[in-house]
């Protein structure tokens, strides 16, 4: 069977070398999605290799933050065919993860080669072809991308930037909060990290102001002593304008016991799908540690603008702006939905060809990494069916834009 040739996709030269390596299935990244698609596709029978750019797997979760707790219980944030160790807390630190990680692919024996950062794929009519920093090339009749967000952050174009004579990070390079004690700092965001990020600098002792433009609805982490994402999951199957609605109810529940939130209301946005979980930041603000601004105008030299026209000066400016799907080896030439997602069909198959899959696209209130844990499962037993040919028919439903 042959591959329908992607529209708009510039051909890569092949290189003239016979001992081009082939592959039936390539895996590009090597946390969480990679690993899970990397089990599955062995269990499948499914040779294949995973790449990965780092210099080991899980990349992205060994630099992140320090002090990075999964919002999600154990039970729920476990990769197919593992649960994690007795030993770790229900929400599992960043270490725990880390730890998970490797015991995970060490566990299953996965086939990851580190150190290979992939710069560009392109095919032909019979095979990928993926071209890895360094001129190495490889062939495969599949691929599926695993690369995540955290590699692509999002910083907005915020006026005058060149202008402002502090520090701008984004919160991907934020590690601990101890080098900006005493400091002011800003943080920019309403999510999940922004939250986190604020409450531990503001414990460190810095001097923290959070500018949030759109609000965000908050849900405790847990309800009764049951993590919040465990109520998600029964939500998660509910269509999406019901799902929103249970939110506001649970969020209204919070409010009921802690008081109104402090944040602006949120405006309904179908890519935020995961809400500000646990009160770090609104009990902040609340208690006067945390100061809130709405939203940025634009940098001066000491500090910033806000737009009610107040100046505020402040040593460090972080961005806790979010990410986008990490697809900047395909340049222009697959579609995306209007998250920036890889554009699916039945969750996972790309819009543009049957030969390619995208695992950690689906994000929701039940969580990325049980999402992750369901999806590995479907590519696989999807691309055993295209390679072996079982006749099956993939069926193809229309895949709502994912959210983070
Ligand atoms: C700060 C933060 C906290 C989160 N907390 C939770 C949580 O508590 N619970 C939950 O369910 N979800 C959470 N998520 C959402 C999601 O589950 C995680 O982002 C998860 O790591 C996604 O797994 P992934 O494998 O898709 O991406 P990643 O973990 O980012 O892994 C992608 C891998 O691909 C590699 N890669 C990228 N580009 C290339 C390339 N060109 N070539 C080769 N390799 C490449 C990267 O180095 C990385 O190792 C969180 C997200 C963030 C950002």
């Amino acid at each position: 069977m042959k591959n329908p040739p992607l529209p708009r996709r510039t051909p890569l030269p092949l290189p003239t070398s016979k001992a081009i390596e082939t592959h039936d299935a390539i895996v590009i990244g090597a946390g969480p999605a990679g690993l899970a698609s990397s089990r599955e596709l062995t269990r499948a029978g499914i040779r294949h290799l995973v790449l990965e750019r780092g210099e080991t797997i899980g990349h992205t979760w060994v630099h992140l933050y320090d002090g990075l707790v999964l919002h999600t219980g154990k039970h729920l944030s476990a990769l197919p065919g593992m649960p994690f160790p007795s030993s770790t807390p229900l929400f599992p630190s960043r270490e725990d993860f880390v730890d998970y990680l490797r015991l995970y692919a060490r566990g299953f024996d996965l086939p990851v080669q580190t150190g290979a950062d992939v710069e560009s794929v392109t095919g032909n009519d019979e095979h990928w072809i993926i071209g890895l920093r360094g001129g190495v090339a490889m062939r495969s009749r599949v691929i599926v991308v695993a690369t995540g967000i955290v590699s692509n952050p999002n910083a907005p174009e915020i006026p005058h930037k060149e202008r402002f004579k502090g520090r701008i990070i984004h919160s991907v390079e934020y590690r601990r909060p101890q080098p900006f004690a005493n400091q002011r700092v800003l943080v920019v965001g309403a999510g999940n990290s922004s939250g986190e990020i604020c409450a531990e600098l503001a414990n460190a002792g810095a001097h923290v102001t959070v500018a949030i433009r759109s609000g965000a609805r908050v849900v405790p982490r847990e309800l009764f002593g049951i993590p919040v994402q465990y109520i998600g999951a029964v939500l998660d199957t509910l269509p999406p304008p019901v799902l929103r609605r249970a939110m506001r109810v649970t969020s209204a529940i919070a409010d009921r016991f802690r008081g109104s939130s402090p944040l602006p209301p949120p405006t309904e946005n179908p890519c935020a799908a995961v809400p500000l979980i646990g009160f770090h930041l609104t009990d902040g603000v609340r208690t006067g540690r945390i100061q809130l601004r709405r939203g940025l105008q634009e940098f001066t030299p000491q500090g910033v603008r806000f737009v009610d026209g107040s100046e505020q000066p402040f040593e460090t400016v972080i961005l806790a702006t979010g990410y986008r799907a990490a697809l900047g080896m395909f340049g222009s030439s697959i579609a995306r939905d209007r998250c920036g997602f890889g554009a699916r069909t039945n969750r996972v198959i790309s819009t543009d060809s049957p030969d390619l899959y995208f695992v950690g696209h689906n994000y929701g209130p039940a969580g990325g990494l049980r999402n992750i844990g369901r999806d590995a499962r479907l590519a696989a037993r999807l691309i055993a069916d295209r390679l072996h040919g079982t006749g099956q028919r993939h069926t193809q439903t229309r895949q709502q834009p994912s959210g983070r």
